[in-house]
């Protein structure tokens, strides 16, 4: 469990897709340095065996050989050019290009000397694109994907007619014989095919890690308050909306900060910040589960509590106030300040929008700071006070 821990932070950690394109080409070129160590190692086990020299192109042995050195000291060298000559602007416009244009090329040499459209070939040619335009960008890709291709295409006409030698390679007893039925043959492609399947298959993970882990840091991003890390207003819309459609009973508690700007104007803005985000502390302590909380704009906050009578919606906007009102806040070791707030609450009816519900917590908070703040009102009363005629 450790383990995974440990190997889904490194997944997630600033690796690869977040590098400058030179280190990203270092990494490639150190890629097509191992394939080609794997290869050499493949060529010269085969040739060890005495068994399996039959299946190999004898003539081809030390010219191949010595090729493929020569391409895996390039390898190395253009590493050491991409990690060690990175601040030159000359490298950093044009050797991507270059860099690039040499890994197709000597892969699709490599792939032309074991069979164009073996699948070795093809597999390393599309899961090698694939990488590449996740990892550079499109141009750098397409300028060396392209003549690869075209190369590809006509080695396959012209093997095909006869023109060249079609996987040159191997000897001809082996190209003449069926190929899927022979052991060596079949080895030989896992082998060949192997490392650029291993690195592609790490790559597209560490991509879809990456992803994931962004797509829900910005949803959390949409739908919690920056500040206090509470619900904004699209959630808590969003969740009245789903309330409202399967018909549950609620009660909406909308409370406001009594002389806020005075906090504002008197310790100054950062400490007006921390008030809000001590608020929202306190009320999400006097929540449970199914109920909601989020921030409505500015000082004002939003309760959404399910399935409550408006004297349980009442009794929680109370100790919330209380809460406020009791929590000391505190700016430095000498100084504390205390807040209050005033409650509103309305309660959800048959045949009232959750417009009109909010408006009336809305009326219900500005009677409570009419009357003198620091206190819960619920809009019930103001009914009742109007019904008494009294001036609200
Ligand atoms: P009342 O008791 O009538 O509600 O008085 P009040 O001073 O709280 O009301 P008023 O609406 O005049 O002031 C609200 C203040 O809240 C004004 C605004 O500068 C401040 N405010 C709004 N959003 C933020 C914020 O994110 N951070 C800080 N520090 N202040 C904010
Ligand atoms: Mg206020
Ligand atoms: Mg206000």
């Amino acid at each position: 469990m450790k383990a995974w821990g440990k190997l889904n932070e490194f997944l997630n950690g600033n690796i690869i897709l977040n590098w400058n394109t030179l280190t990203k080409c270092c990494l490639v070129m150190i890629l097509g340095a191992l394939i080609y160590t794997l290869w050499i190692s493949w060529y010269l086990f085969v040739f060890s065996i005495p068994a399996l020299q039959q299946w190999m192109n004898e003539e081809l042995y030390y010219s191949h050989l010595s090729m493929s050195v020569v391409i895996l000291c390039l390898f190395l060298v253009f590493a050491f050019i991409s990690w060690k000559f990175n601040h030159y602007k000359w490298v950093q416009d044009y050797f991507p290009y270059i860099a690039i244009l040499y890994f197709a090329s000597t892969l699709i040499y490599g792939g032309f000397n074991v069979g164009i459209i073996s699948p070795a070939t093809m597999g390393g040619y599309i899961s090698l694109i694939s990488v590449g335009v996740v990892l550079f960008d499109r141009k750098i890709i397409y300028s060396a994907a392209i003549p690869v291709t075209l190369f590809m295409l006509i080695t396959i006409v012209l093997s095909s007619l006869k023109q060249i030698p079609y996987a040159p390679l191997f000897s001809e007893k082996l190209n003449s014989s069926n190929l899927s039925e022979n052991p060596f043959w079949v080895y030989s492609m896992f082998i060949l095919y192997f490392p650029i399947f291993i690195f592609s298959i790490v790559l597209f993970e560490i991509l879809l890690t990456q992803w994931r882990n962004r797509e829900a840091q910005i949803k959390n991003m949409s739908l919690l308050d920056p500040l206090t890390n509470i619900f904004n207003r699209r959630s808590l819309a969003q969740h009245l909306h789903c309330i409202q459609r399967e018909r549950k009973s609620y009660a909406l508690i909308l409370l406001d900060l009594d002389y806020f700007k005075n906090i504002n104007d008197n310790y100054g803005h950062d400490v007006g910040d921390l008030v809000l985000t001590k608020v929202a502390k306190i009320l999400d302590l006097h929540l449970n589960e199914q109920d909601m909380a989020g921030r409505f704009g500015g000082e004002e906050f939003l309760l959404i509590l399910q399935n409550k009578t408006q004297e349980q919606a009442i009794q929680i906007a109370e100790q919330c106030r209380e809460g406020i009102e009791q929590e000391p806040i505190l700016l430095d070791l000498q100084h504390k300040l205390h807040v209050t707030a005033s409650f509103g609450v309305a309660l959800s009816e048959q045949n009232k929008t959750k417009e009109m519900v909010l408006r009336q917590a809305d009326q219900a908070l500005y009677f409570a700071k009419k009357q003198g703040r620091n206190q819960v009102r619920c809009y019930a009363e103001i009914d009742e006070v109007n019904d008494l005629n009294l001036d609200v």
